[in-house]
């Protein structure tokens, strides 16, 4: 470790920055929005002392060693822009969540590399954290109160923080997360779990929300779906439980009770419980199965929307699902039911200005364009149909609704792929289309 990150306590400091220009501005503006009291100088000040930092933005040599020797006959740490040498102390690249506060240092090495650091940490620590550590100073002296000794306190810290208070604080609603805080300092909810529906995406792992990665990297136990990308689970926290509940078409690995069941005794025992479903939970997931299970026996439930595959597969070859010249609506539909085909309204479905997009609809293909064509849809309609869209395994082809058959049986696709019919199939980027052809 070449320094040191110690952290000053601003409320009522005064902070003072020698020099002018966009450096000297800069470093003022790190304190905007804090109660540190910034005092702005051209030239160094005849004294220094009563500050608490000190900040040299000057550009002669002689200027700054001025600023640096009055600074520590003031006994005043200072940080010179561009100065090092001259520094007592380094300025981070600052992740600011109010309360809670990260630093990102290179010792002074490579301001640039901290700088990228952050834009990745800021990104995965989202801004309500500011609330959860307020919240934690709420109820910080009850605490303190009510656990005596060092291990009980970090046990109802964890449980606070991790569990459905922290949750409830995060979403910004303080007083029910107190009100739950209290409920664990009586004993009474030491065990309150959470359990998240999350959405995977499609398979690439960049399509994830912010919020997914999030709530993957703290969870205690995952259970997860055959459509998870594997790239997807490398991003769960490494501690974690992982289970494997796959539903391959037509093997129902685990069954759907049993699921919800298995969801709930985990977040009974007081842990991050994370479901991670393809997609979006929502559509065709039967996360709404779930999450009705989950509120029925009084489980803390929150969902994470994902990019569900209608989306991330049109959006990797450039098709809009909806273009005001072709399309005014976009209809999500399944192509699996019960027993074998699904009894859809066709004759809403064969407008012509309207995209259809058809998951789990491979094995009834041949039906859905028979369907669509004596409703009144043009045989003509451009269909494309999409294979693992959105992971290297990408299989793709086009041609028209009255052939989508053949096109499956010639590609060699056998899902999970969705079908994609309307004018705007036409819009695909051709060369996507060629290059995923030649791959496969
Ligand atoms: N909740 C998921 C859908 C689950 S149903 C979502 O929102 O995407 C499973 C069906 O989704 C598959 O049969 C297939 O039709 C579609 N699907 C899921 N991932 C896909 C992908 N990467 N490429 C193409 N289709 C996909």
């Amino acid at each position: 470790m070449q320094s040191f990150p110690a952290f000053f306590p601003l409320e009522g400091r005064r902070i003072a920055v020698i020099g002018e220009g966009p450096m000297a501005d800069a470093k003022a503006r790190l304190f905007a929005g804090s109660p540190a009291a910034v005092e702005r100088f051209a030239q160094t000040p005849e004294s220094l002392a009563g500050f608490s930092l000190v900040f040299v933005a000057l550009a002669d040599e002689a200027g700054r060693a001025g600023a640096v020797a009055v600074s520590k006959r003031d006994g005043v740490p200072v940080n010179v822009v561009d100065g090092p040498a001259l520094s007592d102390f380094y300025t981070p690249a600052i992740v600011d969540r109010g309360e809670l506060v990260i630093g990102v240092s290179t010792s002074g090495a490579a301001p640039t590399l901290a700088r990228d650091l952050r834009a990745r940490i800021e990104a995965i620590v989202p801004a309500a954290y500011a609330q959860v550590a307020a919240f934690a100073r709420r109820i910080r002296a009850r605490v303190l109160a009510r656990r005596s000794n060092f291990e009980g306190r970090r046990r109802a810290w964890e449980a606070i923080l991790r569990g459905a208070p922290g949750e409830r604080a995060l979403a910004g609603d303080l007083d029910a997360a107190e009100a739950l805080a209290e409920h664990v300092l009586e004993g009474a909810a030491a065990a309150a779990g959470v359990v998240h529906l999350v959405g995977a995406g499609p398979g690439d792992p960049e399509l994830l929300t912010l919020r997914a990665l999030r709530v993957l990297q703290d969870a205690d136990i995952v259970f997860h779906d055959k459509l998870v990308d594997p790239r997807v689970l490398d991003l769960i926290r490494r501690d974690a439980e992982r289970v494997f509940v796959g539903k391959a078409r037509g093997d129902h690995a685990v069954p759907q009770r049993e699921i919800e069941a298995r969801l709930i005794a985990e977040a009974q025992k007081g842990r991050r419980v994370v479901r991670l479903k393809g997609g979006d939970p929502f559509v065709f997931g039967r996360g709404g199965e779930e999450l009705e299970a989950l509120r029925a026996a009084g489980v803390e439930a929150h969902v994470v929307p994902g990019i569900t595959a209608a989306l991330g597969c049109a959006a990797e070859i450039g098709v809009p699902l909806t273009h005001r010249d072709h399309a005014q609506a976009v209809t999500f539909v399944t192509g699996h039911a019960k027993d074998g085909a699904p009894d859809l309204d066709w004759a809403a479905l064969a407008n012509a200005k309207q995209t259809v997009v058809v998951y789990m609809g491979v094995d009834t293909a041949a039906h859905t364009a028979a369907n669509l064509i004596a409703a009144g849809r043009a045989a003509s309609t451009p269909a494309l149909v999409i294979e693992n869209g959105t992971t290297p395994k990408v299989k793709r082809a086009r041609g028209a609704l009255c052939d989508l058959p053949a096109l499956i049986a010639q590609a060699g696709i056998l899902g999970p792929a969705i079908l994609i019919i309307g004018e705007v199939a036409a819009l695909a980027d051709v060369a996507a289309l060629a290059l995923a052809e030649q791959a496969a």
